[in-house]
C-alpha cells in the first residue's frame, strides 16, 4: 500500500499513564514491518488539532488532576472538532483518562465534576476504592473478538448508556465498573479501554485490528499481511495465565 499513516496523539503533555505512549511505537512499528509509513503529529494543550487530517487519534490516561488541567483546553473547540471527528466515522483509540472523556461527564470521588464532550453516551463516577490489577477481556466480535490482557487502574466506574456497545465482555478484573462484566466501548470507529500497559504490544490481533480499520477508511478492500508474533503472544499468554490460571484448559 503506498499510503502513510497519520496518527494524531492528543494531549501527549497530559495523559501517559503507565506507558500509553507505547501504544504509538507499537502500531509504528508493526506498520514499518509491513513496509507502511506512519506520521505521528503530537497535539498537547494549547496546539491546534487537525483531526479531519488524521487516520487515526490516539489519547492516552491520564489521573483526575490531569483530566481536570485539560479541561478549559478541550473546551477551546477541541472538544467539538474531536465529537465531529467521532461521527465522521474517524479512528479513536482512547485509554482510561483518555477513554472517560468522550462520555458526557466524569464525577471524581471528591466531587469534582468534569463535563466532557458527549460524544459518546456514558458517564463515570469515582469510587473511593480504585479497580487495579493485571485483567482480561474478550472484544466483542464487531470489535475483532480477540482476547485482550492489560492493566487497569482507575477509581472511575463507567456507565454505557442503553444501546451503547461495550468494548468487550471481562474474563477476569474489573472493566468498566466491576458491576455488570462491560469492559470499554465500542462506538462508530471508536475503541475506548481502561487497559493500560500499553495495551498494543501485547495485543497483536487487537492492534491490528485497530490499525486496519484505519487503513480501511481509506482504503476499503486493504487488509494487512500477518506477522510472527511469537514473542507478542508468549506475553499475552503469560498475562493471561496470570488472571486465569485455568485460561489453558479452557481453550480461551
Ligand atoms: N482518573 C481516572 C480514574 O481514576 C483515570 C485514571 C487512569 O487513566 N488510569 O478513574
Amino acid at each position: 500500500m503506498s499510503t502513510t499513516l497519520r496518527i494524531c496523539h492528543l494531549y501527549p503533555d497530559l495523559l501517559n499513564l503507565y506507558g500509553d505512549r507505547g501504544n504509538i511505537l507499537c502500531m509504528k512499528q508493526r506498520l514499518a514491518w509491513r513496509g507502511i509509513d506512519a506520521e505521528i503529529t503530537e497535539v498537547p494543550a494549547g496546539a491546534k488539532a487537525d483531526f479531519a487530517n488524521a487516520d487515526l487519534i490516539f489519547i492516552g490516561g491520564g489521573q483526575d488532576f490531569e483530566q481536570e488541567v485539560l479541561l478549559s483546553d478541550l473546551k477551546s473547540g477541541k472538544d467539538k472538532e474531536l465529537k465531529a471527528a467521532i461521527q465522521d466515522g474517524k479512528t479513536v483509540l482512547a485509554i482510561c483518562g483518555g477513554y472517560q472523556m468522550l462520555g458526557n461527564y466524569y464525577e471524581t470521588w471528591d466531587g469534582v465534576r468534569c463535563d466532557f464532550i458527549e460524544a459518546i453516551d456514558f458517564y463515570t463516577v469515582g469510587s473511593r476504592e480504585r479497580m487495579i490489577g493485571n485483567f482480561a477481556f474478550r472484544c466483542g466480535e464487531h470489535s475483532g473478538g480477540s482476547v485482550v490482557v492489560g492493566f487497569e487502574n482507575h477509581s472511575g466506574k463507567t456507565y454505557l448508556g442503553s444501546g451503547v456497545e461495550p468494548l468487550g465482555r471481562i474474563l477476569a478484573g474489573s472493566g468498566n465498573n466491576g458491576e455488570d462484566g462491560g469492559e470499554g466501548v465500542r462506538y462508530r470507529n471508536v475503541f475506548g479501554s481502561y487497559s493500560h500497559g500499553p495495551i498494543l504490544p501485547k495485543n497483536p490481533s487487537f492492534c491490528d485490528f485497530l490499525l486496519q480499520t484505519a487503513i480501511q477508511t481509506r482504503h476499503p478492500d486493504f487488509c494487512l499481511e500477518p506477522l510472527d508474533d511469537r514473542f507478542e503472544l508468549a506475553a499475552h499468554d503469560a498475562v493471561l495465565r496470570s488472571v486465569l490460571p485455568d485460561s489453558e484448559k479452557s481453550g480461551i
